[in-house]
């Protein structure tokens, strides 16, 4: 018997060392992902070239299987011109200026592209399949090398007047806190991401702290990492706890803001920072009771992302199905 036709969407994360795609099913699962390395070849042509080449090898792939493509759902870091389909600029790609994305790809794709912010793009994977099932309000917290957001209000996307809304990392916890990659003094990615994490290490070694981290990284500042701190934080190297703590302390400090100003239902902390939740949450924990409204501390859930590495593409792809009217939510 032959296998009745399903309609899948490719979902794509473009992630600043790799681009990351899969077909995407209706119910959310994911098939074949693909991991394509990046890293010293980030120009426009080389991404584009094997985006498309991609696509397509997966489009034939999957009509041999009797799956049908039908969409391209793309989630990519930096500021989007979310009505004409253009990256305004990104901070993992210098040399994009005013890129048109999405009609590039549509042109040689010949499929319809949705283009979305990559940190929007997991919060919506997350609400869709991962911990914010059935939640309709969430801000998710994207904690890797720098700190992304994205709000959920009423099911859908807040991406602001200028598509600009949900960088929650740059909201500043510390008016004399230390310097942030935007340029401004303390926010929250300059406490709380895994450069802010490894800034604090360095200070403390500089400072003449001692701690396991100088040997782990064989002396060479250059060479710790947020990795390397949880891992030094678990041998019980006080000065690594203390990192996490003040990370978490900083965190609490945004998350209650964050509450009093949205009030979700929901909070969801993912990306590779939350590895370290049981050092950072308690101190995150602490903060938001000693300073949110009582009855928002008892009703707002906080809790880590469920998708892992993979609310991205399921994001962009879901996001993708919506546009095209094959996913209610
Ligand atoms: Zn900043």
């Amino acid at each position: 018997m032959k296998k009745i036709q399903e309609e899948v969407v490719i979902g794509i994360d473009l992630g600043g060392s790799a681009i990351r795609l899969s077909t995407v099913t209706k119910r959310g699962r994911i098939i074949n992902p693909r991991r394509i390395g990046i890293a010293g070849r980030r120009y426009k042509d080389h991404i584009l070239t094997s985006i498309i080449y991609n696509v397509l090898d997966i489009k034939s792939l999957e009509n041999t299987r009797r799956n049908k493509v039908v969409a391209v759902g793309i989630g990519s870091p930096g500021i989007i011109d979310f009505s004409k389909g253009t990256i305004i600029s990104s901070p993992n790609f210098p040399d994009w200026k005013d890129v048109p994305l999405r009609s590039l790809l549509e042109r040689s794709l010949d499929l319809p592209v949705t283009l979305e912010n990559d940190a929007n793009a997991a919060a919506f994977g997350e609400k869709w399949k991962g911990a914010g099932r059935g939640v309709n309000s969430l801000i998710c917290m994207t904690m890797g090398t720098g700190i992304g957001g994205g709000i959920i209000l009423n099911g859908n996307i807040w991406h602001g007047a200028h598509g600009m809304g949900g960088e929650v990392g740059h909201m500043t916890v510390n008016p004399e806190g230390p310097l942030c990659n935007c340029g401004n003094n303390g926010c929250l990615e300059a406490y709380s991401s895994a450069t802010g994490m490894v800034r604090s290490a360095v200070e403390s070694i500089n400072g003449g702290k001692r701690t396991i981290l100088i040997k782990l990284s064989g002396g060479d500042n250059n060479k710790i990492t947020a990795k390397m701190i949880h891992e030094a934080a678990l041998q019980g190297d006080s000065v690594s706890i203390n990192i996490l703590t003040e990370a978490g302390k900083y965190l609490g400090i945004a998350i209650a803001s964050l509450m009093h100003i949205l009030n979700p239902e929901m909070i969801v902390l993912t990306g590779a920072v939350t590895g370290a939740w049981d050092f950072f949450m308690p101190a995150a924990k602490k903060e938001v009771e000693k300073r949110a409204y009582k009855a928002m501390v008892e009703k707002t859930k906080i809790v880590p992302g469920m998708l892992i590495d993979s609310a991205g593409i399921v994001g962009a792809a879901g996001l993708a199905m919506k546009q095209l009217g094959l996913l209610k939510l």
